[in-house]
Formats: structure tokens, C-alpha cells, sequence
């Protein structure tokens, strides 16, 4: 039984060519996402990219107009959402307010009509977990934000469901809190072994906490990956400029020898880049993210001068803009040193990358 034991066995989710309608509009359109037992997804996109409506369809509140929902193989477009047995935590809490914390969070186990002794070491086992012992006899209007949402996702895992679906769970937290509640969910996750899908607008969260992270624009997957492959790796320009900060610098691919090509960027500066196997010889924009490119105040071999248009101290980093030779403006994240002044707007500095540093996009 889902109830017995406290480590749940995570489900296997397919989306296969699904597609969504509202009207004339496609808010999914022939997604497809394969998320293996266990494993912590997150669908990272911005506001109307169908995040949402995905999370929705696979929780059964909507159905497809097209396409599959597997769980572990199985098509479940007609199991009801509450025969679906997935844990749910939404941006609003949806506590009961004449509820205590221990009612609260007991409410599913009664529903399923499991026995009072299971039913209360389970609960008392759930608080522990989610650190909220000390609150137990506590309503969701005696608690904080943090707090509330800690018993909402208590109340979610109380069942040691197989999936867990969370809708921009920590957006209504400040920051210090949601950072916090980041890590207990991601402890959580290795806990319980359950499969975990996040859905999250911001890319530094979806960084911090995924296995791997779907980039959704448009109704539509464009990337699946982990953290570091999304980050360094993008597939397109959309990906780049959602997913962290970038530099975008237009240029031509002269050669290219394996996953290494030879480029010529508008003003004639010679340099190496990395890609993927298959690109074609032309124009492209290769990607620089802003903490790996250096500054010096000397020339030096293949460094590129830039004419600096800000600069701010930001603590730990320095932050510059600058300007190259062939117009196009950088971002400049470098580690504040000992030895380093902040430069001078309209002073020249001389920036430079490897070819590990930087990635073309196709
Ligand atoms: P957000 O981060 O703003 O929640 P999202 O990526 O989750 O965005 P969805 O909520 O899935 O996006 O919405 C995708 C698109 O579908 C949006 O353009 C939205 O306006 C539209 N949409 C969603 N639900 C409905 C509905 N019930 N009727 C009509 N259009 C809808």
C-alpha cells in the first residue's frame, strides 16, 4: 500500500506528442518529456510557455486534445486525478484554515481510510521531516508563508506518493526563505526516491534544484538537460538569454576541426570556440557568459580590446559593460581582487576567452 514503508519508489512519466487547445490557441504543442523514476525535472520557462498547462495535464485536471500521458508505460488519460495517487504543491497554499497542522496534513490518510495508529506515526513521522513537530497543534493563520508552504508539501508527501507535481511552490517567499526551502525539498527529494516535477519561472532555482531541467517557450520543449549542459550548452538564443546572463558575438565560422571551430567575428579578431558535431560552416552567434571572460589592463596574446562603458563594485564580483571593436556591447562578471581597480568609464580594457569559454549557437 502507498501508506506503508517511507520510501516511496519514483514513477516513470512519458508526454508523448501532447497537445493542448484553448480555442484556436496551442499551449502545448506536441510535447514530448520522458522523466525517469525518481529523477527531479523542472519546466523552466517564462510567463504563458504552457509550464502550467503541462503540469495540468499530467495531474489530470485537463485533459489533451492530442497526444499520451504515461505513468511507467501505461496511458492514464482515463484515471481521474484522485486515482492518480501524485502528490501536489501549489504557489497558494490550499491549507484548510479550521484545520490544524496535524488535521491538515493528516487529511489524506483519512481519505484513503487508513487506520489510526498507521494514520499518526505517519503524520508525526511527515512534521519531523518537514521540520514542524513543534507546530503540530498549530492553524495555517498562527504560521508564516515559510511555514504554511512547509505543511502544504508535508500534506503532499504524507501518502509517499510516486510523483510529486510542485506549481511555483516558493514564488510568494522572500528570498533567504525560498533558498532555504530550496535545499529541504531537494533533501526531501533524496529521501523519498519519489519522482519529482518543479515547475519555476526562475532560472536560478531551476539551476540550484534539478536533475534535469526542460526549457519550455511556446507550448513546446526546446531543451531537456542537466543544469551545466542547459547553462553552457544551449541548444538556441531563446535558451541562452533565459538561462542565465549572456553575450551574444556575431561572427563567421572560418574551420572547424571536431566539436572545435575557427571563427572571425565583424571586426576580423580571430578565435576558437566549442560546438556541437553538427555544424555547418556560415554566420553564427557564439555565446560568452559573462564570468568567463577575463579583463586585463595590458594587451596580451588574443586578448581583444574594449572600451569600457560602466563598471560597478558589486561586493564580490565586479561588474562591467563594455564595448569591442566591432560595436557589439559585453557583460563583464569578474571575481574582485586584491589587486584589481575598478576601471574607468571610456577607458580601454582588454578582454579574452578560451575556446572552452565559449559556445556556438546553431
Ligand atoms: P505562468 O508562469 O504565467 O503561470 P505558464 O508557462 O505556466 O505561465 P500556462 O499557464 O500553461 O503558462 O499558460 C499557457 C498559455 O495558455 C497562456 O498563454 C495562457 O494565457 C493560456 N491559457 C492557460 N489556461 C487557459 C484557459 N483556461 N483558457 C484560455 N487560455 C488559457
Amino acid at each position: 500500500s502507498p501508506a506503508s514503508g517511507s520510501q516511496a519508489i519514483g514513477s516513470r512519466i512519458t508526454a508523448a506528442g501532447v497537445i493542448k487547445r484553448y480555442g484556436s490557441f496551442l499551449a502545448a504543442d506536441g510535447v514530448s518529456l520522458d522523466i525517469q523514476p525518481g529523477e527531479f525535472v523542472t519546466l523552466l520557462g517564462p510567463s504563458g510557455s504552457g509550464k502550467t498547462t503541462l503540469l495540468n495535464l499530467i495531474a489530470g485536471f485537463q485533459k489533451p486534445d492530442g497526444g499520451a500521458i504515461l505513468v511507467d508505460g501505461k496511458p492514464i488519460d482515463r484515471v481521474p486525478t484522485h486515482r492518480r495517487g501524485f502528490g501536489m504543491v501549489f504557489q497558494s497554499y490550499a491549507l484548510f484554515p479550521n484545520m490544524t497542522v496535524t488535521q491538515n496534513v493528516a487529511f489524506p490518510l483519512r481519505m484513503a481510510g487508513i487506520d489510526r495508529a498507521t494514520s499518526e506515526r505517519r503524520v508525526a513521522e511527515t512534521l519531523e521531516m518537514m521540520r514542524l513537530s513543534e507546530h503540530a497543534a498549530k492553524t495555517p493563520a498562527e504560521m508564516s508563508g515559510g511555514q504554511q508552504q512547509r505543511v502544504a508539501i508535508a500534506r503532499a508527501i504524507v501518502m509517499r506518493p510516486r510523483v510529486i507535481l510542485m506549481d511555483e511552490p516558493l514564488s510568494a517567499l522572500d528570498r533567504r526563505l525560498r533558498e532555504s526551502i530550496q535545499i529541504e525539498i531537494r533533501d526531501l527529494h533524496r529521501t523519498l526516491g519519489s519522482t519529482f516535477l518543479f515547475v519555476t519561472h526562475d532560472q536560478g532555482e531551476a539551476l540550484a534544484m534539478s536533475d534535469r531541467i526542460a526549457v519550455m517557450d511556446a507550448g513546446r520543449v526546446v531543451q531537456i538537460g542537466t543544469p551545466t549542459d542547459v547553462y553552457r550548452h544551449p541548444v538556441n538564443r531563446f535558451v541562452a538569454a533565459f538561462v542565465g546572463e549572456s553575450n551574444l558575438i556575431e561572427a563567421e565560422i572560418l574551420q572547424r576541426r571536431g566539436t572545435t571551430v575557427t571563427l572571425k567575428n565583424r571586426s576580423g579578431q580571430v578565435f576558437e570556440a566549442e560546438s556541437r558535431d553538427q555544424i555547418d560552416l556560415g554566420r553564427v552567434a557564439v555565446l560568452v557568459r559573462p564570468e568567463r571572460i577575463a579583463v586585463s589592463a595590458e594587451p596580451g596574446p588574443g586578448a581583444m580590446p574594449a572600451t569600457v562603458r560602466s563598471a560597478l563594485f558589486l561586493g564580490e564580483i565586479q561588474r562591467i559593460e563594455a564595448e569591442l571593436e566591432s560595436g557589439e556591447r559585453v557583460l563583464i562578471r569578474c571575481a574582485d581582487t586584491a589587486g584589481r581597480r575598478l576601471p574607468d568609464p571610456g577607458a580601454t580594457i582588454w578582454v579574452s576567452w578560451g575556446s572552452e569559454d565559449c559556445w556556438v549557437l546553431s
